[in-house]
């Protein structure tokens, strides 16, 4: 009787393994996107705690913190933001449930310090847990020139606020270069920008495998001009609901791989 027992007890802890292992194994990335959000949302408060003597002002859907004196540069800021709100959001069919935070710096070392960027030229923006921090433009854009015009056009609203869409709706469960060929189509149907238009492949252009498992490592222009392409080309094949299908399954932890090749 009690061998029999033994057995059974042997059997059920048998069965209890293999069903744990095959739950760790399939659903590592279900897990992944169910942890992500607190995740981000640490890294969101250690900024916030970071910039809390900034000032802030506040628009409709936006807080823009900004330690500079400069009222002018953030009401642009603001402009620029609400600008394209409407319709990025209605696209995408999503709207953040809370105001996105935007952080403009007049020193491009807070800039790389608090959006954990280790080297390289500090950009005009970036996305990063939760916010878009950007340089002022007033960095970028030379005196003299159109600076509402330059910045409502070829600024980095759009891109980085696609990139927060993205990250919101997946999880944080996407290649890098699918979230960046989503912003530069986002910037080129709202702006009319095409990125890399002038530029031209001297081998045939990276692959989606190529772009998935080595992004950092291909020609970063070539590799962006590829991701828009990508993106554009799925987009004028079977719609942008396409997109948002993918974005909705990638939430739910499903893999890019297996989908993208459906
Ligand atoms: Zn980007």
């Amino acid at each position: 009787m009690r061998r029999v027992l033994n057995k059974k007890i042997n059997k059920f802890i048998l069965f209890l393994v293999i069903f744990l292992m095959t739950i760790g194994i399939f659903n590592y990335k279900v897990l992944k996107v169910h942890g992500y959000p607190l995740f981000r949302k640490i890294q969101h408060e250690l900024i916030l705690y970071k910039t809390k003597d900034y000032k802030t002002k506040e628009t409709e859907h936006f807080i823009i913190r900004y330690p500079m004196e400069d009222e002018k540069i953030i009401d642009l800021v603001a402009k620029a933001s609400e600008k394209h709100y409407k319709e990025v959001c209605d696209r995408f069919n999503y709207h953040p449930e809370h105001k996105t935070t935007v952080i403009v710096y007049d020193n491009p070392e807070d800039l790389m310090n608090n959006a954990s960027l280790k080297q390289g030229k500090p950009p005009m923006g970036v996305y990063f847990a939760s916010t878009i921090q950007i340089l002022s433009p007033r960095l970028w854009i030379p005196q003299g020139e159109e600076i509402e015009e330059i910045f409502m056009n070829e600024g980095p609203m759009v891109h980085e606020f696609t990139h927060l869409l993205v990250d919101d709706l997946t999880r944080g469960n996407y290649p890098l270069w699918f979230t960046e060929g989503v912003a530069l189509y986002q910037e080129y149907l709202q702006t009319g920008y095409v990125w890399g238009e002038t530029l031209s492949y001297e081998e045939k252009p990276y692959t989606v495998e190529e772009l998935t498992d080595d992004f950092h490592k291909l020609d970063m222009m070539l590799a962006y001009k590829r991701s828009f392409e990508i993106v554009k080309e799925m987009v004028e094949r079977e719609g942008f609901d396409e997109i948002n299908q993918l974005l909705k399954d990638l939430g739910y932890g499903r893999s890019f791989e297996a989908i993208f090749a459906k």
